[in-house]
């Protein structure tokens, strides 16, 4: 027991300060997760995301150690069979071009904005369109693209080249757009910025205008990608294609992968050297990230991640009825977001002490990302969980008010 608690004092003690960790997990399985207690709670933050397909997936976890048995990696000097493999089915998905895999969603982003860099070269085009409130990862190039004061604050100077227009707001954007314009950034739906949903008149106004003044569309699928929104891509509800787009998160199924994808149009801007990794698509990762597209597809994911969606929204919408601390309930599929009156924090910290775990989006969105085979009893389970926190803290005998 004793060597178990020690875990929190191990991790404050010897890794940098730069996460405000709550709890220590040793175990998971499907929805839920285990402390060193052996207390059990229903994980509605999928790992942020990452596993969406449940903890452990049987098959996933079989693919990760009989590729460890076989070749865990060799660099990319080599050609590796899930390599191929799994490039071509993430073209097949939806863009159909080629793939460029990285080991985070950040370097995926990265890699998406040298290729937009590199195609404007030639006239002098460098500058990217992003979105106040979005969030692309925290090296110093994304954080430089992420329109949120809070990941810049102290980084001075900022990478140059990023613009920041309102989100959904299209004449905000044309406003930026100049010659040295290259391409439009955005998130279908915002995620650490708050489940802000892009409106169809948006992505299409930003898709139109790509088209017009011969820009680049990048998505960054990251959090809503993959079924996470009930569709594959969560530009997939728009009725629009981008010219590239990111997974990060869940495509790895739990292990660390980032990937480009691109149309044929841009699949050949990067040309030999141009561009390089050294883990990025090992077989490890890959074989992991293929199992995971099995699941996804046999499982019928993103099909269960809309019902299920669904089924959820209708469960918390009598909370924003019965309590006015809950203003509204937002996002789509299992990207869902409670917006609160006072501090998402607190709900979280509740939440968790009641054997929930959720997320914060910003000071005010509890956000909601259970995983996407989530079964009834458990969506039930949690329903009721969040309503009893509710009733905790606003409740009629609650006691502060
Ligand atoms: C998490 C996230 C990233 C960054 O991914 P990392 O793997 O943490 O680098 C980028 N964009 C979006 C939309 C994300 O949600």
């Amino acid at each position: 027991m004793k060597k178990n608690e020690d875990t929190a004092l191990l991790c404050n003690e010897y890794t940098m300060d730069t996460f405000a960790r709550q709890a220590t997990i040793v175990r998971g399985r499907g929805s839920r997760v285990w402390d060193q207690k052996n207390n059990q709670y229903l994980d509605f933050t999928s790992g942020i995301s990452v596993h969406n397909a449940g903890h452990c997936h049987p098959k996933i976890v079989d693919a990760i150690k009989s590729q460890a048995e076989t070749l865990a990696h060799c660099s990319n000097l080599f050609y590796t069979p899930k390599n191929g493999l799994l490039a071509q089915r993430l073209s097949s998905m939806g863009l159909g071009g080629k793939v460029f895999f990285s080991n985070s969603g950040a370097e995926a982003n990265e890699t998406m904005v040298k290729m937009a860099r590199l195609y404007g070269n030639k006239d002098g085009r460098y500058e990217i369109i992003c979105m106040k409130g979005s969030f692309h990862g925290r090296t110093l190039g994304m954080i430089s693209a992420t329109g949120q004061s809070k990941v810049q604050t102290g980084f001075d100077p900022l990478l140059p080249g990023f613009r920041f227009a309102d989100f959904n707001d299209l004449e905000s954007v044309k406003a930026l757009v100049n010659d040295h314009t290259v391409a439009i950034m955005l998130e279908a739906v915002q995620g650490e910025g708050g489940i802000n949903p892009a409106t169809p008149e948006f992505m299409q106004g930003v898709r139109n205008l790509c088209n017009e003044k011969g820009l680049l569309m990048l998505c960054d699928e990251i959090q809503c990608g993959l079924g996470r929104t009930g569709k594959m891509f969560g530009f997939d509800h728009y009725g629009v294609k981008p010219d590239a787009c990111t997974l990060g998160k869940s495509i790895g199924g739990g292990l660390p992968m980032g990937v480009l994808l691109a149309t044929p149009e841009c699949s050949g801007i990067f040309t030999p050297g141009s561009h390089g990794t050294t883990m990025g698509g090992n077989p490890l990762a890959c074989a992991s990230a293929l199992a995971f597209l099995d699941v996804y597809a046999e499982e019928r994911l993103a099909d269960h991640s809309e019902k299920y969606g669904e089924l959820f929204k209708q469960g918390l919408q009598k909370f924003v009825e019965d309590y006015d601390e809950v203003l509204e309930i937002r996002g789509i599929g299992l990207m869902l977001g409670l917006v609160m009156k006072g501090s998402a924090q607190d709900v979280v910290d509740e939440l968790r002490a009641g054997g929930l775990l959720a997320l914060t989006a910003g000071e005010h969105v509890v956000r909601l990302l259970p995983p996407l085979n989530i079964t009834d009893s458990d969506l039930e389970e949690g329903i009721e969980m969040i309503g009893d926190t509710f009733d905790i803290m606003f409740g009629e005998d609650a006691d502060e008010e």
